[in-house]
């Protein structure tokens, strides 16, 4: 009997890749489409059917969701607050991408339909102390969220919920809150908190200089959410046709400073720390308050930081040795669709061997 397809946009990406992995693992057919070359995917499943098209076009997007029971939109052109501040036309174009597949999936009937938000859609002004009040879905609006990309995110999910109320298409938004883990941007501007942090300790522990710059003066907050918590969230937001947007992300609140402890822990160094108040830093605070997600789900993510930073922290420095050994296999570290191929660290898929089918 033919399983069942499901459609995972950005499948080339951090979360797509786990994603597609997953859904894999769980029986279904998986169809990966990214824009990036299929060198350049974190993890190209051999098992899957992987397609490299630009989802920004319509006729690409009635492409990637032919056949699809599911469809995930993962795809987006983003990064941490580097890039995001200093791409705002580029964020704002991935509203043709959600836009198009919605599009195509309405016309290819498909039964539900997933949407990547983000906790860049709150509200500015709730989000401008560090001891910050963790944000309730209702805090989006009134609508100030981060400029450009935050607000392609709010406008996307406005998208969503009018394709639902009007055509019938069954769609779910979870809005995440920095997802971490193995197989995410570590250099080059698009990483965020988690990876660059490990990355900076990496580098003054193994240069032996002991010395770490911090955007900010290191009491700004977030919380992190392990990728494993992400994946679940998503997944049982499907699974049970959930319509409005959700948060899936830690509660647990903690400092930059606090981050790079975790992180020298796990080097077991202590650091020199420089901060400088001028790079780019986001909003003071913020933190997801995870009551929707209980009621609906009985569930919020549970992951502890010092537990998931640990194999994050592992993955990146496996990564660093290897681009340095062997500059040829040099890492996609920024995970832009101009960079090269990287090779994968002991215990996860080769993204290398991996093919198309
Ligand atoms: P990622 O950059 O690793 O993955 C996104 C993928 O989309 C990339 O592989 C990229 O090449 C692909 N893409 C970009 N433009 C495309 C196009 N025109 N056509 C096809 N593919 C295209 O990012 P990620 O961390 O895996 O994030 C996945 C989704 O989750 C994104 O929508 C992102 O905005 C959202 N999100 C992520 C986080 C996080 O902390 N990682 C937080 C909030 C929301």
């Amino acid at each position: 009997m033919q399983k069942d397809l499901a459609v995972v946009a950005g499948g080339g990406g951090f979360i797509g890749g786990w994603l597609a992995r997953r859904l894999l693992e769980t029986g279904w057919r998986v169809r990966a489409v990214d824009i990036k070359p299929l060198a350049d995917w974190w993890q190209p499943h051999a098992g899957a059917q992987n397609l490299v098209l630009d989802l920004r076009d319509q006729s690409a997007c009635f492409e990637a969701v032919r056949g699809a029971r599911h469809v995930f939109n993962l795809a987006a052109d983003m990064g941490g607050m580097e890039f995001i501040e200093a791409n705002k036309a580029a964020c704002m174009l991935s509203v043709l991408i959600n836009t198009h597949l919605l599009i195509a999936a309405q016309a290819a009937k498909v039964e539900r339909y997933f949407f990547a938000s983000s906790a860049c859609v709150y509200a500015a002004d709730k989000q401008d102390r560090a001891d910050v009040a963790p944000l309730r879905e209702a805090d989006a609006y009134p609508a100030m969220p981060e400029d450009g990309y935050g607000w392609e995110k709010l406008f996307s999910e406005r998208m969503c919920r009018h394709f639902r109320e009007d055509f019938g298409l069954a769609t779910v938004c979870a809005r995440y809150h920095n997802i971490y883990g193995p197989f995410s941007s570590w250099a080059g501007g698009r990483e965020k908190a988690p990876a660059a942090i490990c990355r900076k300790v990496i580098e003054a522990a193994r240069g032996g200089e002991h010395r770490i710059e911090i955007w900010g003066d290191g009491q700004q907050t977030r919380s992190f959410t392990y990728i494993e918590d992400c994946l679940h969230g998503t997944l049982a937001l499907m699974a049970r046709n959930i319509a409005e947007p959700v948060n899936i992300g830690s509660s647990v609140l903690v400092t930059i400073d606090a981050l790079v402890d975790q992180a020298e822990a796990i080097a077991g160094v202590r650091l020199a720390r420089h901060y400088n108040p001028a790079a780019p830093q986001g909003v003071r605070g913020r933190n997801s308050d995870n009551t929707l997600v209980r009621q609906l789900l009985g569930w919020a993510p549970e992951m502890d930081l010092a537990a998931g930073l640990l194999p994050t922290y592992r993955w990146i420095e496996r990564e660093m040795i290897r681009a340095e050994t062997s500059p040829a296999a040099a890492p996609a570290a920024t995970g832009a669709p101009s960079a090269s191929p990287a090779v994968p660290g002991p215990g996860f898929h080769n993204r290398r061997a991996a093919a198309a089918d």
